[in-house]
């Protein structure tokens, strides 16, 4: 059993293992039935064991020396010196040996060296289980040291990966918010640019529409009055006739300008109603004021000398003026259709006029 420790036959040879254990039962079972045999008879199967048994133990260690293994060398060498010291025995028992020492001596010393060289293997194997436990240390240690690296590693290239994209999301959130700046400035350019009519340059029908709602509320809040003024070009279908139809657009054009030039305030509005027709609203202003303005445009425009082409070009507008505080949601359209009806008055009383609207006119 010991030398199947010593020699480690569980790792290097399982055959030698094998026969250690049949050996170490014979042992044990001819311990136990040898007290019952006789002497005589027992001793020479107890030789026979012992020399049989030490030659296998020492043939099987010398095997293993050979094969390489550094602990059988020396496990060889004492049992050879136990067999030595055995035979030597068995030999002066036997009395086919004769020398001047008790027989049991060279056994003695035989197993006095193999006890010595059995603490040197002893010492060697401890040894080397040490060094065996501290190189797996080592490299546990090695390992721990490796996985800790990585980690770090890991945390490194984390850490400047999230750096990056948090600069790439800022870089692409700029991007993002110049291009919605343009995009809204383009928006409201394109929205400015459907508010304008393209011959003229004042604000066109629709902007018209919205602000008329817009003024008739603020009017009817703050209950203060809102004049519009309808502008209609007189006898334009003679200009067109006669000069040519580029010659009436470049008249609704300066008609356009003067309007524009003659109404200061920068809440009022200009704007082309249709055709030859323009519109006018005139906030926080007050029938009287609205006639005034309205007067004044007339007669700029009549005395106005508009050449185009070499052509002079005989040019007079009619005004309808209505004004009120607005007190409904109908009321704006309403006040329209009053400076429209004002505007037929000031045609049908002769052109280049300017009439207010009341209601006793609108009856007759
Ligand atoms: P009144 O004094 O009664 O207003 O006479 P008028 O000739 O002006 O009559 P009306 O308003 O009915 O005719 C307007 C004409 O204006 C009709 C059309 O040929 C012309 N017109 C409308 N829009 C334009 C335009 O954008 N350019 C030109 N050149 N002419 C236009
Ligand atoms: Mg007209
Ligand atoms: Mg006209």
């Amino acid at each position: 059993m010991f030398t199947e420790k010593v020699l480690q036959l569980k790792y290097h040879n399982l055959k030698m293992l094998r026969i250690c254990r049949v050996m170490a039962f014979m042992a044990f079972s001819l311990a136990a039935v040898m007290p019952f045999m006789p002497y005589s008879s027992a001793i020479y199967i107890l030789v026979f064991v012992v020399l049989t048994v030490s030659t296998i133990l020492v043939t099987f260690s010398l095997i293993q020396a050979f094969v390489g293994q550094r602990n059988a060398t020396l496990y060889a060498i004492g049992r050879i010196a136990l067999l030595v010291g055995c035979i030597m025995t068995g030999l002066l028992y036997l009395g086919l040996l004769k020398l001047n020492i008790a027989p049991h001596v060279p056994t003695m010393i035989g197993l006095t060296c193999e006890v010595i060289i059995m603490a040197g293997v002893l010492a060697l194997r401890y040894n080397d289980e040490r060094k065996a436990k501290f190189k797996i240390q080592q490299q546990a240690l090695e390992q721990a040291r490796r996985i800790k690296e990585a980690r770090e590693e890991a945390l490194i290239a984390e850490s400047e990966n999230s750096e990056k994209l948090e600069q790439m999301i800022q870089e692409r959130t700029l991007e993002l918010e110049i291009t919605l700046r343009e995009l809204n400035e383009a928006n409201q350019k394109l929205t400015e640019q459907n508010t304008i009519d393209s011959l003229t340059g004042v604000k066109n029908r629709s902007a018209f529409d919205r602000r008329l709602v817009a003024e008739g509320r603020i009017s009817r809040r703050q209950q203060t009055p809102m004049a519009l003024l309808m502008v209609d070009i007189d006898k334009f279908k003679d200009i067109n006739d006669k000069f040519g139809h580029l010659t009436g657009d470049y008249t609704i054009k300066i008609i356009a300008q003067m309007l524009n030039e003659y109404l200061k305030r920068p809440t009022d509005l200009v704007s082309r109603f249709g055709g030859e027709e323009f519109a006018i609203i005139l906030p926080s202003t007050e029938a009287e004021g609205a006639l005034q303005v309205a007067e004044q445009i007339r007669q700029a425009i009549s005395e106005s000398k508009i050449v185009h082409n070499d052509n002079h070009i005989p040019l007079t507008i009619s005004i309808g003026v209505s004004a009120d505080i607005i007190d409904s949601d109908e009321h704006p359209m309403l006040l329209l259709e009053q400076a429209d009806k004002a505007l037929y008055q000031a045609k049908r009383s002769g052109r280049n006029k300017v009439c207010y609207y009341t209601q006793e006119a609108d009856q007759i």
